[in-house]
């Protein structure tokens, strides 16, 4: 009985030398070729859109931030463009607190999006980092800025 395994194990053997030399070839030819031209394309397409995916965020980013007022709601820091850590020093806060439950099911990332598609709705305002970490649910003033007149 032809058995294909036993067959094809032998022409192996009886090829070896041949089919690794083969398989090398092809391997580096491979190679050469993810080296060279589509890796180069790959690489510069996948950061040109990386780049303009970054630039419609910021875009968003501010244009939302505008609408609620462009500045820190307690402190008035208005900076739109300062960063720390790569973040963003002024944020979209939901007011209240009240969005916890909400923000949980909206990623931080497509807060913006979301806000855009419903057409602004209220119940937000922009903080900046420090007054976002320093506010009070329910407050409108942080602890760091209570009391004050701004
Ligand atoms: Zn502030
Ligand atoms: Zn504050």
């Amino acid at each position: 009985m032809y058995n294909k395994k036993e067959s094809s194990k032998k022409y192996y053997l009886k090829n070896r030398r041949r089919l690794i030399e083969k398989c090398k070839l092809w391997q580096e030819k491979n190679r050469e070729k993810a080296n060279g031209y589509v890796r180069k394309y790959y690489f510069k397409h996948r950061n040109l859109c990386l780049f303009k995916d970054k630039i419609a965020r910021e875009k968003l980013r501010k244009e939302i931030l505008l609408h609620y007022g462009g500045k820190c709601a307690c402190c008035g820091f208005s900076d739109l463009d300062f960063k720390i850590y790569n973040h963003s020093f002024l944020s979209i806060d939901h007011i209240n607190g009240g969005g916890t439950k909400h923000m949980k099911k909206i990623k931080r990332g497509t807060l913006y999006k979301w806000i855009k598609r419903n057409k602004y709705p209220s119940g937000f305002r922009v903080l900046c980092m420090g007054c976002n970490v320093s506010m009070i649910p329910g407050e409108n003033k942080c602890v760091l800025h209570k009391g004050e007149v701004i």
